[in-house]
């Protein structure tokens, strides 16, 4: 972790609270709650990392803690390429604030988004505006299958997915030892606003090498594995290798009770 933000919640523009790490700081206090599976526990503490982390150094970083997923930044040859823009523009543009502040004011050169999930698309009006990808200056790029199945879980399904979510994770529970605790891959989804920008360019061969703004990057089309339009991103001049969501700090569900395709294990 390079750089801890001085502040702990994100706010809409109207004043209200999209974000809230602050209201999780009892999991720091080296309590062992009884009413709060040990496992469960131990993730909740754990997905406490907050901040602006460097994963490569001088080329890869990721914001933490800012959402339910992480965002990631590489450092291209002109610009920032971000990968998985958050659930929320607010958080979003809050990542890419911080990460400007201490690192430099970099413009945004292209978007990537692993997969069909909407914590990890729902912020890009946060970190790109829909003229500059329209008009060709900042690629959106996305594997096979995206808007289908990013429309029909989140537009066609949505309210009753989202709904179903709330029981889920119990996000409308108190934030204490006795409600409301960690979604296990993440603190929560944050609750601000929402957008989807159609890509600008789409992965659509099994394995499609591309170079952004200097950066060289195979992707690996997987579908059918975490969500229904997935890929994985190889990037070989920092031999680094990103899994989206195919590889996490838990166990993945096979059938999740908001109602998410089922996941084929076999895939
Ligand atoms: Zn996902």
């Amino acid at each position: 972790m390079i750089a801890v933000p001085p502040y702990k919640q994100i706010l809409k523009e109207d004043g209200t609270v999209v974000w809230d790490m602050e209201s999780y700081q009892w999991l720091l206090n080296g309590e062992d709650f009884e009413s709060i599976h040990p496992s469960l526990q131990r993730q909740a503490v754990l997905n406490m990392a907050y901040g602006l982390y460097e994963v490569v150094p001088d080329r890869i970083y990721q914001v933490r803690g800012y959402d339910l997923a992480n965002i990631s930044f590489i450092k291209g040859d002109r610009g920032w390429i971000v990968f998985d823009p958050l659930t929320a523009k607010e958080t979003a543009r809050a990542a890419l604030d911080f990460i400007n502040d201490q690192l430099g004011e970099r413009p945004v050169t292209a978007v990537v988004i692993s997969h069909s999930h909407a914590d990890h698309f729902g912020g890009i009006r946060g970190v790109v505006d829909e003229a500059d990808v329209s008009r060709g200056k900042v690629p959106v790029i996305a594997p096979v299958g995206f808007m289908d199945h990013a429309v029909s879980e989140n537009v066609y399904a949505g309210n009753a997915m989202n709904r179903r979510l709330f029981y889920q994770y119990g996000v409308l529970l108190s934030r204490s030892p006795f409600g409301h605790v960690d979604q296990s891959i993440g603190k929560n989804t944050a609750a601000g606003t929402t957008g989807l920008i159609p890509p600008s360019r789409i992965i659509s061969k099994p394995i499609e090498k591309i170079t952004i703004d200097g950066i060289e990057m195979e992707c690996q089309n997987t579908p059918g594995t975490e969500a229904p339009a997935e890929m994985n991103t190889w990037f070989p001049q920092f031999k680094t290798f990103w899994a989206a969501e195919n590889i996490t700090g838990t166990i993945h569900n096979i059938y999740t009770l908001r109602g998410a395709l089922i996941r084929d294990p076999l895939e």
